[in-house]
Parts: C-alpha cells; structure tokens; sequence
C-alpha cells in the first residue's frame, strides 16, 4: 500500500513539474505576444467555437470581455464584406491541403468605425477523422500602417507614371504617350476593319517668331497652339501629343479621309481664331499652322501613316503654309 502511495506521490510530484514548466512556457509565450502585439485566434472549425486572447480585440479597439461570447460569429461581424471571398479562398487552399498555411490580408471594422488592416495567418492542428479541419490556430498583426504607407506610394507611383506621359510645357500626352496610343489604336481599328487618320501639324515660320519675341513668348505660344488643337478635335477618342519642337501628332481613331479633312479645317481656323500675332506671317500678321492628312486604306496600312503624313506635311508648306494637303496616292 505504501509503496502505491509513493509511486502515486513520485507521479503527482512528476505532473507538477510538468505543470509549472508549461505555466512558465504559457508566461513566456504571452510575454513574447505581448510584445509582438500579435492578437491570437483559435478555432473549432465545425464547431464554430472561438477564443480570442486581449490584443485580438484590442487591434480592433475593444477589451476582450467587450467582445465575449465570441465564436466564429464575432470575427465576421467584424471582417469587411469585401474580403470574405480571398479570406475563404485562402482557407479552403489550406484545408485542401495546397498551402501550408492561411494567410490573408484583410480589413477589420475598428470600434471607432475605420477599418483596420490585419495581416491573418493559421494553421490547422487538428484534423477529424474523416479530413475535414477541426482546430485551427492563427495570428492577427495590425498591418494599417503599412498599407497606408504602400498605397501612398501606389498613389505616388501611379501620379510619376502619368507625369512620364505628359510633356511639361504645353501640358498634352509627350511623344512617349503617342507611340503607346498609336499601337492599342492600331490594334483596335485593324480588329474592327475600321478607318485611322493621322495628322503632323507643324507651326508655320516658328523660328521667326522666337527670333521676334524670344523663346519665352515662343513657349507660351505654343501652349496655346497646342490647347486650341486639343479643343478643337471632336471626339473623346481623338488624340493630340507633343511630337517634338513645335509639331504635333493627332490620332484620330475610326475617322476617313473626309471627315479627317473637316477636322483639319477645324484645326486650321481655331488656330487663326486664337489670334497669336506673328508679325512675320503673311496671313494678317497671325501665327498659322500647316497639316499632313494620312489616312489607313487597303494599300497602305497604319505602319506607314507617320511617314505618309510626314510627306504631306511637306507638301502643305511647299504650297504656301496655313493649309492641310492629304497624303494621296491611294484612293
Ligand atoms: P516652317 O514653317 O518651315 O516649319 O518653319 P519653322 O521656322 O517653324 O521651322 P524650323 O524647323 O526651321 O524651326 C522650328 C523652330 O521651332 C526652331 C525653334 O526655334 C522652334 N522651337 C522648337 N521647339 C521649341 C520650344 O520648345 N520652344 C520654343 N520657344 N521654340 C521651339
Ligand atoms: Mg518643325
Ligand atoms: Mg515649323
């Protein structure tokens, strides 16, 4: 009997041991929670059951016992709607077994009513017998800082971007802009068999203005030139870059030949209307603009549209300026 009672007491003695080391883990462990700020969840999956320790409802600006009863109830009443779908996605990958845990980030709604990022990670630790989940255990880390901080930069990124694309001094698309435009209209006009006119306006006499007024009152000018043909082209797909020096290219996408030589007569007169002096210009002292006109037709495709309207540009200023001619050896 006495010797039942020592082997008993020797095991209790063993179990105490082993109690206070796993309190003493459970301490450590807590410790280094705490100071992580890491908010830990763990999940009955069938069940539903779930407890959340302090800082899981602390990230979310409440005090645990704020949110008690919890169960899976609590974390969707606080999850933004619009992360569910990469939330579950996620899990069901992870319980499917294709990843070896569940990350996600996603938002939580804060007691003060702004959303909170939270950075969410798990892992299954006990499976049932038939391979559905049955216990997960996971992390949550307040990540709101960091994706403030990425979106900042995504903004910053996306505004350097549309700079890149935007010639400083007239304020219209840079030649950089045009070249991509040209290839996505390219392609959508050849996918629908449709027409593609393409202008090169060149300001007539410019270097006689600069010797004139200075090459400030050159730039300004060509501001305007450039603004007056921005507003003078009909459509919202029409498109106007800063080719170089003081020629320009217009785009202007399921546009023919004639109606390409209305907009040209259009780019003409808001030039004159917009009354920039030029007191070398034989058209009343104003400053004018001259026009190649290329237009895609079955034997010449839009490969060659630049260089054709180049050609009748040419010949625009060979018959006297202020005036469009249209690249025309097909008909
Ligand atoms: P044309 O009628 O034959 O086109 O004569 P033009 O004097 O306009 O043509 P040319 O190519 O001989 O000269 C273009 C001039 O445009 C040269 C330069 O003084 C002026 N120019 C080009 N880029 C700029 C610019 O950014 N600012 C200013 N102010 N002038 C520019
Ligand atoms: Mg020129
Ligand atoms: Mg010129």
């Amino acid at each position: 009997m006495n010797n039942i009672f020592q082997k008993l007491n020797r095991q209790i003695a063993v179990l105490e041991e082993q109690v206070s080391h796993l309190k003493e883990r459970e301490k450590q462990l807590e410790l280094v929670l705490k100071s992580t700020g890491v908010g830990v969840w763990d999940w009955y999956v069938q069940t539903g059951e779930v407890s959340f320790n302090e800082r899981w409802a602390n990230i979310i600006g409440y005090k645990l016992q704020e949110i008690l009863p919890a169960n899976i109830e609590t974390w969707l009443k606080y999850a933004h709607p619009d992360d569910l779908e990469s939330s579950n996605a996620a899990l069901k990958a992870h319980w499917e077994g294709k990843t070896d845990y569940y990350i996600c980030e996603s938002r939580m709604r804060h007691k003060n009513g702004h959303w909170v990022w939270v950075y969410d990670t798990g892992q299954v630790i006990e499976w049932e017998v038939d391979g559905r989940p049955k216990r997960m255990i996971g992390t949550h880390l307040d990540i709101t800082e960091k994706k403030e901080f990425e979106a900042r930069l995504a903004k910053a990124n996306e505004q350097l971007r549309q700079l890149s694309y935007v010639d400083p001094l007239t304020k219209i698309p840079n030649r950089r802009a045009y070249e991509e435009k040209l290839n996505s209209v390219i392609e959508d006009t050849q996918r629908m068999n449709a027409p593609l006119s393409l202008f090169i306006i060149d300001i007539d006499k410019f270097k006689q203005f600069n010797d004139e007024f200075g090459h400030d009152a050159g730039d300004k000018a060509l501001y305007r030139v450039a603004q007056s043909i921005r507003k003078a082209l009909p459509r919202k797909t029409d498109f106007i870059a800063r080719f170089g020096g003081e020629e320009f290219v217009v785009i202007l996408p399921f546009t023919n030949g004639s109606d390409a030589i209305h907009v040209a007569n259009r780019i003409l007169r808001a030039i004159i209307s917009e009354k920039i002096i030029h007191p070398r210009s034989p058209f009343n002292n104003l400053t004018t603009v001259s026009i190649g006109v290329a237009t895609t037709c079955s034997e010449h495709g839009a490969d060659c549209l630049l260089e054709n309207a180049d050609q009748a540009l040419y010949k625009a200023k060979s018959n006297g300026r202020n005036r469009y001619e249209v690249f025309s050896t097909c008909n």
